[in-house]
């Protein structure tokens, strides 16, 4: 260790000295002046200086430090809970400190409780700059960090990598200087401004960890169109697929399938993520470009992030393959021995045309001998290194082909998307009835099971949605998605058995639901369907709900996305104010898809938080999945809204792609800028500086 002083900074990220310069201070303390103790108001953080009066141990059982401390102008108390024996020593009376802390009424007048204390001669001089707070760990103290930064400072001299031009229109200074000022600010600086980010020193490097993120995006981007891929131009399947299909495009639809169909022709690979709102036609243009990629001879697979939706999309796109006399298989992680090597064996002799599937596809060794496009839908739900992962290593890239339902704000967008086209479909297939929402009380449970018998007795059929369990002190919000794998690597234990618990009280919750429900709609056929169950049961739940022989089915959020039943026009989700908004529109989604009117009920338990109450006013006022996310980033903020597992976004360490819009779209300009002059070095110079080890970036 000693011979390393850098090994234990190492918990901090920081791995090389120069890191230690983009460490920055969380908050100031402001030791440059000292306040006379008659001065002292409480809740004021302030520093006194004097000599110890008294001080004394006191209290039986569990005893406390006390002391007092005296002024010209009047004396303070000083209280320490838990102490050392060698604290005695420091605060004998006579002793003269430099103490600061929160000041507060005691019972014997003012005290602070637990100061920092210092010894100092009569007469020392006031440090001249503001004392920054460090991010730090158990084992790294305040003094050791300021020290080495102290010396980094000294040992590396930051030269400039931004061209003046981008700085000069945006005020912001040198990046040396904001470094500089931000580690010791001078006494006259305007603390808030430091403490909220506000300073022209904080945005200078929010602008620089902005620029990094989008030299690092761009770079990737270039680096993918220097591979080269097969293009894929055969158009006869398309066209034989098309007469197939029971219904017109819609003219969004038409104006993606040409974008998609263009870059597949193209000899780079297509990197487009095709966006449209729940229900508004995406899976045929996988199916299009799956068609257009098997008439080239080459293979497609399109992995889904469940079992049931990828079942689902097997059997839709299953005649649909037929009709152009195309092999289409499927493989999950539910697949079991001999079963799942038959498939793979057929896949690696290039006998299925098309593998459908779950995470199983990446997971399993799968070798496609002539992989021309990968669809990864509903992408939101994988992590960037599993979408990657598909694409697969060495030779030419298979196009990639991406459908969210998640549509990403623009302020999001524009760091999110760097590195991808766009397609958007912004308009629903004909004779779509908007979806009614309806918000009830759970005191008026009897009235909705009237109307999920009504309803069946019209013909149609309901989903009755299940509560989920809250995490222990948190707000529903803040419910991680289903179905996104496991806890976030590094997760602690304790958090991980707390979603196992919670998981079985879901289950529970589920099953125990269905119970009562059956009964209660007796003699209606309730059917119930969880994660939980085998693959080949919840196959037959879903087949039997999709074919009308099961008239309510009770579910969890495995049907979150993709399921397309059309006759279920009515949704009751129960505990509505546990989902978070995104789950909520998904999940409102999967009615509305007939031609019948649908209510989507969310049930709701009194009282609500305010942002549960602002989440089902949302749902209540709009249905616009873009006007949604918008909201749901203004309640939840970027990181939680897109997910730690997703790109770099939600790792940006300074920025706030909110507060910090204007300086984003500064640093997307300020990159162009640099990418088309020759900058090399200087770009270089910048992604070694932000980037470095940061395995978390996307990378090329
Ligand atoms: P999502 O975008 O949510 O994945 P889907 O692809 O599942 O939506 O499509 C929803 C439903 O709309 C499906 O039943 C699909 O067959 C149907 N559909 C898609 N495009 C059209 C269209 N142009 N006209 C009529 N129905 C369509
Ligand atoms: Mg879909």
């Amino acid at each position: 260790m000693a011979d390393d002083p850098l090994a234990r900074f190492a918990r901090l990220g920081i791995r090389r000295e120069q890191d230690l310069l983009l460490h920055l201070p969380l908050r100031y303390q402001d030791e440059t002046r000292i306040t006379p103790i008659a001065a002292l108001r409480p809740g004021q953080h302030a520093q006194v200086e004097g000599e110890v009066a008294r001080s004394e141990v006191t209290g039986r059982g569990r005893r406390m430090l006390v002391a007092e401390l005296r002024d010209a102008s009047g004396t303070l108390g000083l209280r320490f809970l838990n102490f050392y024996g060698s604290q005695l020593a420091q605060l004998a009376p006579g002793r003269r400190l430099r103490v600061s802390g929160e000041v507060r009424g005691g019972l014997l007048g003012l005290e602070i409780v637990h100061p920092r204390y210092r010894q100092v001669e009569p007469g020392e001089p006031l440090p001249t700059r503001l004392t920054p707070v460090y991010p730090s760990a158990a084992g790294i103290g305040q003094a050791a960090l300021r020290a080495a930064v102290r010396k980094a400072l000294r040992a590396h001299p930051w030269p400039e990598t931004v061209p003046a031009g981008c700085l000069r229109e945006l005020g912001l200074p040198a990046a040396a200087e904001a470094l500089r000022f931000l580690h010791a600010p001078p006494a006259d600086a305007d603390l808030h401004a430091l403490e909220d980010r506000s300073a022209p020193a904080w945005r200078r490097l929010i602008f620089d960890e902005l620029l990094a993120q989008q030299l690092s995006l761009k770079r990737a981007r270039a680096a993918r169109a220097e591979r080269s891929a097969h293009p894929l131009r055969e158009a006869s399947g398309v066209e034989r697929l098309r007469a197939a299909l029971p219904f017109r495009l819609t003219a969004a639809q038409a104006r993606a399938w040409s974008e998609v169909s263009a870059d597949l022709a193209a000899a780079q690979p297509m990197n487009r993520l095709v966006q449209g709102d729940v229900g508004s036609g995406k899976t045929v243009i996988a199916a299009l470009a799956a068609a257009q990629t098997i008439g080239s001879g080459m293979q497609a697979a399109l992995m889904a992030p469940t079992e049931i939706l990828a079942e689902q999309h097997f059997a839709k796109l299953g005649p649909w393959m037929a009709a152009i006399g195309a092999r289409i298989d499927w493989l999950s992680s539910s697949l079991k021995g001999a079963a799942k090597r038959a498939v793979r064996e057929r896949v690696a002799a290039g006998e299925v045309d098309l593998l459908v599937g779950t995470h199983a596809l990446i997971e399993d060794a799968v070798v496609f001998p002539r992989l021309g496009l990968a669809i990864v839908d509903e992408q939101h739900r994988f992590g960037v290194a599993q979408r990657l992962a598909l694409r697969g290593k060495g030779g030419p890239l298979p196009h990639q082909l991406m459908m969210s339902a998640t549509p990403i704000p623009r302020t999001l967008a524009m760091t999110y998307y760097a590195d991808l086209d766009v397609s958007v479909i912004d308009e629903l297939p004909p004779g779509r009835r908007p979806v009614l929402t309806r918000l009830v009380s759970e005191a008026r449970r009897d009235e909705l099971i009237g109307r999920v018998r009504a309803a069946v007795a019209a013909g149609r059929q309901a989903y009755w949605v299940c509560p989920l369990i809250e995490e222990a002190g948190e707000e529903g919000s803040a419910v991680p998605a289903p179905g996104a794998g496991a806890a976030p690597p590094g997760a602690p234990r304790g958090a991980r058995a707390a979603r196992v618990r919670r998981e079985a009280l879901e289950l529970q919750t589920a099953i125990d639901t269905h119970a009562r429900l059956s009964e209660d709609l007796a003699p209606l056929s309730v059917g119930l369907i969880h994660g939980r169950l085998p693959g080949a049961e919840k196959q037959a739940v879903m087949d039997a709900f999709t074919r009308g022989a099961l008239d309510v089915l009770v579910a969890t959020t495995v049907i979150e996305v993709g399921v397309d039943v059309p006759n279920a026009s009515l949704m009751v989700i129960e505990h509505a104010e546990r989902f978070g908004l995104a789950q909520l529109h998904q999940l409102r989604g999967r009615i509305g898809r007939g031609t019948a009117d649908s209510v989507c009920v969310l049930m709701y338990r009194a009282p609500l938080s305010p942002t549960a109450r602002e989440r089902l006013k949302t749902m209540y006022e709009t249905t616009d999945g873009f006007e949604i996310a918008r909201r749901d980033l203004a309640l939840r903020g970027p990181g939680q809204f897109l997910g730690a597992r997703q790109s770099g976004v939600a790792l940006l360490r300074l920025a706030d792609l909110e507060r910090d819009a204007v300086l984003a779209e500064a640093a997307r300009t300020c990159a162009a800028a640099m990418l088309s002059s020759d900058r090399q070095a200087e770009i270089d110079a910048h992604l070694d500086r932000w980037m470095a080890g940061r395995e978390d970036y996307l990378k090329a």
